[in-house]
């Protein structure tokens, strides 16, 4: 059966890592386990965990004075524990792009931190990414969702700002080739561009690991003294990372997938912009390349479309309930071949709906 899932997340793997899986499944590495069985202890996690870590600072072409943590609980609990470990004056800035953001803010504050938000595109419904002002005061970084899942924007370059960065890449991770200047944490889910849900991942300057007094699994030195094993880590989640990531690196990395992404996004919002029937409300400079929104404006054929677009193997196409209207996520796994026949199939919706 062939199918594309545009869903937001959990999203579609690349067919040759499911296919390495389906391979290993029965005895990883000659063990007679699979890898779902294996000790956390063992030498062959070990070197899964030690080959993830390598390939990801390579591909997000970061030295080794950054650490990688390989964490559970999703973004949702880094948007606390962030500042929880390093917001040492506790006020910190944040750009409010849309629902994550807030939520990032939310988090942080019940952690009793102060969080400013120095720039916010809230009065334009979120349609575009609002321009970053250097803040007045002194801030311990500044909080940036680099792509915005829900309202289909990202930033095409990060802001320089005299505060180091904090990034929230969730929905753009790997995905677009930034260059990280001044940047303290990069911090994600895996379950849209590095994998399965059930692994966060952190990637932060390791000076700022430093001795502190909170409880263990909030606690990135523990967590990174321990290697991520203070507590039994997401086995199989770590694994079909480390797949994804060799899998990005034999392609060419960062810079080919982001052209990739381009051409398939390009090629939708090219039929979007010249759209009689299909609209998206996104500023053309703010556009998400992995995560585009679109609606007909009637919530009656929005819903058909949906309906007949799952008739037409193109699936999880439903927009995120606060938007309504439709979301195409092409992360990178997504081929040209499924942005194309996403465009077919509007293209034929459009000739017999208006
Ligand atoms: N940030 C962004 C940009 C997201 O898209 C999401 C999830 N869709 C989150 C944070 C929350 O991630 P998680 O479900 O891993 O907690």
């Amino acid at each position: 059966m062939s199918v594309y899932n545009f869903a937001a997340g959990p999203a579609m793997l690349p067919t040759s890592v499911i296919q390495q899986i389906k391979g290993d499944l029965p005895s990883f590495n000659g063990s007679g386990m699979s890898v779902m069985e294996i000790s956390h202890r063992s030498d062959l996690f070990e070197k899964i965990i030690a080959e993830a870590k390598t390939n990801l600072l390579n591909l997000l072409n970061l030295s080794d004075d950054y650490e990688v943590l390989f964490l559970q609980g999703g973004a949702t609990t880094q948007f606390a524990a962030i500042p929880m470990n390093i917001a040492k004056t506790k006020h910190i800035g944040l750009v409010d792009t849309g629902h994550w953001a807030v939520r990032a803010q939310e988090e942080a504050q019940k952690a009793g931190i102060k969080v400013d938000t120095i720039a916010s595109s809230k009065i334009d419904h979120y349609h575009d990414i609002p321009k970053v002002i250097k803040p007045q005061e002194t801030l311990d970084y500044v909080h940036l969702t680099t792509n915005n899942t829900i309202e289909g924007t990202s930033y095409k370059t990060l802001p320089e700002l005299n505060e180091p960065l904090v990034l929230d890449v969730s929905s753009n991770f790997l995905a677009q080739n930034y260059l990280f200047k001044n940047v303290d944490v990069i911090y994600g889910g895996a379950q849209k561009n590095l994998g399965i849900a059930g692994l966060t991942i952190v990637v932060i300057r390791k000076d700022l690991i430093t001795k502190n007094d909170l409880p263990s699994m909030w606690n990135y030195q523990i967590l990174a003294k321990k290697n991520s094993m203070l507590n039994t880590p997401p086995v199989f989640a770590i694994y079909t990372a480390n797949l994804v990531l060799r899998w990005l690196k034999d392609l060419g990395g960062v810079l080919e997938i982001e052209k990739r992404n381009l051409q398939k996004s390009n090629l939708v919002y090219d039929f979007l912009n010249n759209s009689k029937l299909f609209t998206n409300p996104v500023k053309k400079d703010s556009r998400s390349l992995t995560n585009i929104i679109f609606s007909t404006g009637n919530d009656e054929l929005d819903k058909k479309f949906i309906v007949e677009a799952e008739e037409n193997d193109l699936l999880n196409l439903k927009g995120h309930r606060l938007v309504g209207g439709m979301r195409a996520s092409l992360y990178n796994a997504m081929p040209y071949e499924g942005a194309k026949a996403l465009v077919e199939f509007l293209e034929k919706f459009e000739k017999e709906n208006r």
